[in-house]
């Protein structure tokens, strides 16, 4: 197969852990006949640097024009001084605007082997596998009207959704709980907001189509009780934008780190892929970022755009592999006797691993 990808790396640590990725998925291509291209193109600060805007037009150009979009971090103290619509972050929120993907997806995943990152108690996070699929391009942040009347002293946003809205984000929430434990447990606030009555009816109505699959509806301040006090009760969680945005940063807490955080976001022109964390820039160049959240990033590539479940389920198990064997780059030690390793270790560490795999796949088959 054949897949271009724009590989937009940005700032901070955006560069370091983004080439940890394309360099893993450039093995995967190798190891299974493929041919990935990868375009690199300037976004967010660097681009400010090279092109005086934050989004060139190139940039976007061969992002639209590719099969899947790799993206850093983008941002930085030297630009904070700038209008937020020049801006590095403007140039991010332009592209994903542009590329239009209404599904973002982040899996919380509790590694066993990071139990003691987490605050919680190791029995709550134990094999916790959460999907978020969070409605992003709708709800509150972009509903109309929306004003802040500062002479009155008032202001106001406006919560609104569409039947076709709902039942589109409804429908990948069941389809991708067809591949995981076939259950949904659907947020929302429908005992007080009317377009929650419209999300839990609509969300009720497509759940019909998935006769196999589980649905459950919980308002979000219920739901944000439960995900800490018994995470493992759930499998993919669907919500609208800012009751997605709330939740799956509030999972984030049972990985243990921001660093090991993946998302895509699907069901526009063209899928993006980023790691949750942002450019770090307190480390960047310091070889301390984690490597992970980016590498997991570009399992979902693989799974998403390339359509290749195996691979990005191996590149899965190495990262697994890697964090059993012990090694933690500086965000993931715990205790004076652990060393850290570096971004590119970490990197060459799951690299080597992923080709362990693939190398014993290949001989069993040949026996
Ligand atoms: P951040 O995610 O960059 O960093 C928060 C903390 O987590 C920092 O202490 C950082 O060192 C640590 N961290 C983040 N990623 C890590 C990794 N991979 N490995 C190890 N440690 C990691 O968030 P912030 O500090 O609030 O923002 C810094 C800049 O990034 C800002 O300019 C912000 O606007 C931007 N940002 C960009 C994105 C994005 O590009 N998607 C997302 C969030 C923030």
């Amino acid at each position: 197969m054949k897949l271009k990808i724009a590989v937009l790396a940005g700032d901070g640590i955006g560069p370091e852990v983004t080439a940890a990725a394309t360099r893993l998925l450039q093995a995967v291509a190798e190891r299974g006949g493929h041919t990935f291209e990868f375009a690199e193109h300037a976004i967010g600060g660097a681009a400010i640097r090279q092109h005086g805007t934050p989004l060139p037009a190139a940039t976007l150009d061969c992002a639209l024009d590719s099969d899947a979009v790799l993206l850093g971090a983008v941002g930085g103290n030297e630009w904070n001084s700038l209008a937020p619509d020049k801006r590095p972050e403007a140039g991010l929120l332009q592209l994903r605007q542009a590329l239009g993907g209404f599904a973002n997806l982040r899996p919380a995943i509790a590694y066993p082997e990071l139990a003691a990152n987490s605050p919680l108690r190791p029995e709550v996070t134990r094999e916790v596998d959460i999907l978020f699929v969070r409605e992003l391009l709708g709800g509150l942040y972009f509903g109309t009207p929306r004003a802040w009347n500062k002479q009155a002293g008032e202001a106001h946003n406006t919560m609104r959704y569409s039947t076709n809205e709902v039942a589109r984000i409804a429908h990948v929430a069941f389809q991708e709980a067809r591949r995981r434990r076939r259950k949904v447990t659907s947020v929302d606030k429908a005992n007080v907001l009317e377009v929650s009555q419209l999300w839990r009816a609509t969300v009720t109505e497509v759940a019909a189509e998935y006769p196999d699959v589980k649905l459950e509806h919980q308002y979000i301040d219920a739901c944000a009780m439960h995900l800490m006090n018994t995470p493992r009760n759930f499998d993919v969680v669907l919500a609208e934008n800012l009751f997605g945005d709330i939740l799956s940063d509030e999972c984030a807490v049972i990985t243990g780190s921001l660093g090991m955080l993946p998302s895509a976001t699907i069901g526009g022109k063209v899928n993006l892929y980023e790691p949750v964390h942002g450019s770090a820039p307190d480390i960047a160049g310091t070889g301390k970022a984690n490597p992970m959240g980016a590498i997991l990033t570009a399992a979902m590539l693989l799974r998403y755009s390339a359509g290749l479940e195996a691979e990005a389920r191996s590149v899965e198990q190495a990262v697994g592999q890697v964090l059993a064997a012990g090694h933690r780059t500086a965000d993931l030690v715990r205790d004076e006797a652990t060393e850290s390793v570096t971004t590119q270790q970490m990197a060459a560490l799951v690299f080597d691993a992923y080709s362990a795999l693939v190398e014993r796949e290949h001989s069993l088959h040949a026996v």
